[in-house]
This record gives structure tokens, C-alpha cells and sequence, in this order.
């Protein structure tokens, strides 16, 4: 089954996907504004001359981190929260980028940074290339990244081009490659998310598959043995009732045994349908729990309205006939109701076996009749108080 952390919708689980990226790579990539600067700073020729721009730019960029960490996810997988989570942590992330862009602008201009002036050159270099290859899912976003770390530090070359011009046409030919690489690490970006989706709904399909049986497309025991103890304990958290009917086609081995196996089967389909047709509120969950027996859970139903509508179900069903493979059948069978009982039935075991032997005592009566499930009788003293 899906996680239930996972968004199920397609167009969901995208933007999701999308957010849980960008979050995890941008805290971590906040950490590193954070070296670069300090070692910028530290490694000038007077890093105490230049304690207010050294001290302001680690405390935007500080303070920029602390806003990005503390920007998590939407926890609830809805469209438009997730959407407009996505701007605002890209809001954030230019606001570092051109953070970052313009003390690069500043250790290029001044000249107490001639020596560390390098390491700034190197962080715009990287921080640019981790742009392109960790946040390529939003390529026009990636871009303005891009632009806000490079251009403060290209427009100090270019006014100074005539001593910079070497440096000016390297960084803009890398700043070129990286426009371009930006296009293909989107393309693969969206390739692998689109793996994992296909992935996620294949993985649905067989879920589904291995839960639903193949010839009534009724949910199969499978479904019967995940689905029960969950209804159950619902049940008993929220006092509501929950009732089963335990229903068994009356001597179908002959029904195979006169017409055949494709006979047979045409018959479960078709009696797989009657059900359907009976048992219709949508929280029904109607299931083949065995050859030619079958199960419906009911939740917020009593045990005298499971009553009523399962034998209403096996009374008709004894009266109107199926076409099959150009016959005409009647089929009847046994049913067994019970409703839960917290006093009764400690475990799911206990209640699907009370009803389990009140559809064996149907079919020990006659069969073509339902049986209650009985409660088991009060203990003696019990009893004592109850008469007086
Ligand atoms: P009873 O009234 O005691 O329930 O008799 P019955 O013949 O219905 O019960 P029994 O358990 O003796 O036989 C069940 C039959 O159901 C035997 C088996 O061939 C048939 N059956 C079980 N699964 C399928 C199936 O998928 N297709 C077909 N055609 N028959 C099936
Ligand atoms: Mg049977
Ligand atoms: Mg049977």
C-alpha cells in the first residue's frame, strides 16, 4: 500500500517531490555561504578594517539560513500550499544568492581583498554550479539564482575591464556553460521524476491487483485479512457498530460437477453482481473470501439492519434466476450475521468465528437460511443478578 506520507495524486506527489528536494538541498547548501564569507573576510590583508561589511555579511546570511531551515514542508499534500511554499523558498533563496553576489561584487572592488578575493571568486563558482545541479527543477528560478550570484561580481570586472578583462571573459564563459548544463540537469530532473511516478502507480496497480480477485473483482481474503482488524478497532474507538455477513452458495460443487468449471465461474461473476446490487451503501465492502463464499463488511450498520438486508438478499436469490451460458439457474445459499460485540470478541479471530459457526449452523439446518451469530452466555453469578 501507498505511504500514507507519500501524496497519492500525480500532480501532488510532483510539487511535493519538488518541495522535499529543494528544502533538503537548500539548508544544507545554506552552510556553505557560511564558510565562504568568514574565510573571505579572515584571509583579507585587514580583516579588522573590514569588521562591519565581515560581521553584516555573516549575519545576513546567518539570518537568511535560519529563515530557509526554519521553512519546512507543508505537512498536508494540498496543491496550492505546496505551490506557494515552493515561491516563498525561492524568494529566500535569491535573497541569499544576491546576498552572496553582492559581497562577491565587494571582495572583486575592494582592495583589502586582493588576497582572499580568490576564495570569493571560488564560492561564486561553486554556489553557481550547485544552482545548476541541485536546483534545476525549476529552470527559469535557477536561472535568476544564477544571474544574482554572478552579475554584482561581473559588473565590477566590466568597470575595470581594461586589468580584468581575463577574468571577466573566463567568468562569462563558465557562467555561459552553466546556462547550457542548467538545460540538461532540468531535462534529467524531470526524467527521474517522471521514473518514480510510473514507478508509484505501478506499484499502485499491483496493490490494487493483489487485493481484488480476478474473476468478480470483489475484494479477495487478502483484502478480507488487512481490511477487518482495521474496521474492527474503528469500531471500538468510535462506538459505532460493525456487522458481517458470511454468505456460502449452496451445493455448487454440482452446479460444476452438471456444467462444467466456465459454467461455474459464470455463476460467481453473476452472483457476485446480485451482491453488488443489494449491498450498495458505499461502505459496504463486499469481498470473495473463499471458492464460492463470499463476505460483506458493513460498518454503522446494526446487526437487525445487516439482518434484514442479508436475507432479503438470500430470499430473493432463491427466487430469481441467473442466465448462464444460455441456462437458467437458481442458486441459493446460507448465510451467517453478526454484528461486533467489545464484551464478546477480544480479537477479530473471536467475532468472525461467532459468525463463521452461525453460517455452519445454516448449513447444518438445511441450508437456504440465516443463522445470528450468537453471544456467548453470561457467566453463572451473572446470570443469577440478571433473573434476580
Ligand atoms: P455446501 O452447500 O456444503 O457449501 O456445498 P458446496 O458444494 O457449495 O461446497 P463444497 O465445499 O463441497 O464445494 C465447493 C465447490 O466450489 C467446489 C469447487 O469446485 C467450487 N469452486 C471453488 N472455487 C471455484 C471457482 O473459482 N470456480 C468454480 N467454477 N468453482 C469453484
Ligand atoms: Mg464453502
Ligand atoms: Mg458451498
Amino acid at each position: 500500500m501507498h505511504n500514507s506520507r507519500v501524496p497519492s495524486l500525480p500532480g501532488v506527489f510532483v510539487l511535493w517531490r519538488e518541495a522535499q528536494d529543494t528544502y533538503s538541498r537548500s539548508a544544507l547548501g545554506g552552510v556553505y555561504f557560511l564558510l565562504a564569507w568568514p574565510l573571505t573576510w579572515f584571509f583579507s590583508s585587514d580583516p579588522q578594517a573590514l569588521l562591519l561589511p565581515g560581521l553584516i555579511g555573516v549575519l545576513v546570511l546567518l539570518l537568511l539560513l535560519y529563515l530557509r531551515i526554519n521553512h519546512p514542508v507543508p505537512r498536508d499534500h494540498n496543491e496550492a500550499k505546496l505551490q506557494r511554499w515552493l515561491v516563498r523558498h525561492w524568494c529566500l533563496m535569491h535573497a541569499t544568492a544576491l546576498c552572496w553576489g553582492l559581497l562577491n561584487a565587494l571582495a572583486l572592488r575592494h582592495e583589502s581583498f586582493s588576497e582572499s578575493e580568490i576564495i570569493a571568486l571560488m564560492g561564486t563558482i561553486a554556489f553557481g554550479t550547485a544552482i545548476v545541479f541541485n536546483f534545476s527543477m525549476r529552470k527559469q528560478q535557477a536561472y535568476v539564482a544564477l544571474l544574482l550570484i554572478f552579475t554584482p561580481g561581473l559588473l565590477v570586472l566590466l568597470f575595470d575591464w581594461r586589468e580584468q578583462y581575463p577574468l571577466l571573459i573566463s567568468l562569462l564563459l563558465y557562467l555561459t556553460y552553466l546556462s547550457l548544463a542548467l538545460k540538461f540537469s532540468h531535462r534529467a530532473y524531470q526524467r527521474n521524476l517522471n521514473m518514480e511516478l510510473q514507478l508509484l502507480s505501478q506499484q499502485d496497480k499491483l496493490d490494487r491487483l493483489s487485493r481484488t480477485d480476478s474473476l468478480t473483482q470483489l475484494g479477495n481474503r487478502y483484502q478480507f485479512n488487512s481490511l477487518f482488524p482495521v474496521l474492527l478497532s474503528n469500531a471500538y474507538r468510535q462506538q459505532q457498530p460493525l456487522s458481517l455477513v458470511l454468505v456460502d452458495i449452496d451445493f455448487f460443487k454440482q452446479i460444476n460437477d452438471a456444467h462444467g468449471h466456465a459454467c461455474g465461474d459464470a455463476c460467481l461473476t453473476a452472483f457476485a453482481e446480485r451482491m453488488r446490487q443489494y449491498f450498495r451503501r458505499a461502505s459496504d465492502i463486499l469481498l470473495r473470501v473463499g471458492g464460492e463464499e463470499f463476505a460483506v463488511l458493513m460498518p454503522n450498520t446494526t446487526l437487525e439492519q445487516a439482518r434484514l438486508l442479508a436475507d432479503q438478499f438470500r430470499h430473493k436469490l432463491a427466487q430469481e434466476h441467473f442466465a448462464v451460458s444460455g441456462l437458467h439457474l437458481v442458486l441459493t445459499a446460507s448465510v451467517g450475521v453478526g454484528s461486533y460485540s467489545a464484551s464478546a470478541d477480544d480479537n477479530p479471530e473471536m467475532f468472525f468465528k461467532r459468525v463463521d459457526d452461525a453460517l455452519y449452523r445454516a448449513k447444518h439446518s438445511g441450508r437456504n437460511c440465516l443463522h445470528v451469530a450468537e453471544l456467548p452466555e453470561p457467566p453463572a453469578a451473572q446470570r443469577m443478578d440478571l433473573t434476580g
